[in-house]
Order: structure tokens, then sequence, then C-alpha cells
């Protein structure tokens, strides 16, 4: 029975990509089904309900997906946070580090006033790195973040103990 899938339940896992010995958590399949999506979204925004949020800050690439859809929902606007060269404006940069190497986000440096409450999403969180250089901007332009909100959380790599040491509250919906 459908109705009894869970949001865990949507997600596929291809092994052995992007290199051997990795478990990817695929959530296209998740974003392919309409009641998947729906109930993803759904469940990403409940523990918001009642709070002041004033802009979605989503994580390049499927940050963007339910970033869009959540901020659509709230009716509040959109920021995409991305990787280094792709937005075409006057930008604040932040380095972090990869498993291998380091990179940089980006984001527009007139995307967020200070002092407008912000909830930045993901797919998935594992070292939080990435997350980390999304907060890190938008702090950097005033912004409060009122969470940090993902689809699946990898907890044996640490980012969620990460991200709760810089004060941020995380949800998750999977582990
Ligand atoms: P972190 O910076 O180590 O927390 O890695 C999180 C980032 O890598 C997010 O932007 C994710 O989209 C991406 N990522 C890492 N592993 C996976 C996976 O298994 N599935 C989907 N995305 C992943």
């Amino acid at each position: 029975n459908d109705r009894k899938k869970t949001v865990k339940d949507y997600i596929r896992t291809i092994v052995d990509f992007p290199h051997e010995g990795i478990m990817f958590r695929d959530v296209t399949t998740l974003f392919a089904d309409p009641r998947g999506f729906r109930i993803c979204i759904d469940q990403l925004l409940h523990p918001y309900a009642g709070e002041r949020i004033d802009k979605v800050a989503g994580l390049e690439a499927r940050g963007f997906i339910i970033g869009g859809a959540i901020a659509h929902q709230l009716s509040v606007g959109f920021v995409p946070i991305r990787k280094k060269g792709k937005l075409p404006g006057k930008t604040l940069s932040q380095d972090y580090k990869l498993e291998y190497g380091e990179a940089i986000m980006e984001v527009h440096d007139d995307a967020i006033q200070p002092g407008e409450k912000v909830l930045l999403v993901d797919d998935l969180l594992a070292t939080g790195g990435t997350a980390e250089a999304g907060i890190k901007l938008i702090e950097r332009m005033g912004g409060d973040i009122v969470g940090c909100a993902f689809i699946v959380d990898l907890p044996e790599l640490g980012g969620r103990d990460k991200l709760a040491s810089l004060g941020m509250d995380v949800h998750a919906l999977c582990e």
C-alpha cells in the first residue's frame, strides 16, 4: 500500500557512485513520485509551522529543488547558494573541505538582508562541510538561521554534531 510508504522508502541507493565503495543515496526517485515529493516537502516544513521565515536558502544542486518548493509553499523568496563561478552578480565566497581537497560556495552579496530569518535546505547531510559554508555565507550577510533541514542525515559522518556545535537546529527526515 503506497499510503504507508515513508520518505525513506522512495530513496534509491546506487552502489559505487560516484566511485567505488560509495553507497549514493539517490533522491531523484523521491522527487519523481508525486506523493513522495509532496510528503517530503510537507515533512521538511513541519517543525517550522508558525515560525517566521523570510527566505529559504538552498545548496546546489538538489537543495534548489526542495528549496524552491518550500519557498513557494511559504510564499517567501528563494536564495541559491552555488558552486564557484555560477552566479552572475557580486558574490561572497566561502571555502570548505571536501573528501579530497577544497571547494568554494558563493551567494549574491545582496540576497539576504540583515535580520532576515533564513531556512537552509539541502538533500543530504554528510560531514556538514557544505552546509557549514552555507551557514557562514548567510551569517556574513547578517541573516538569522531558523534551522537547517535535510531529507537524509548520515549520522556516522558527524554533520549533525558539527552543525549543532555552530548553534544550529538540525532537522532530517531519515537516517
Ligand atoms: P557534506 O558537505 O560532507 O555534508 O556533503 C553533503 C553534500 O554532498 C550535499 O550537498 C549532498 O548533496 C552531497 N552528497 C554527499 N553524499 C551524497 C549522497 O549519498 N547522495 C546525495 N548527495 C550526497
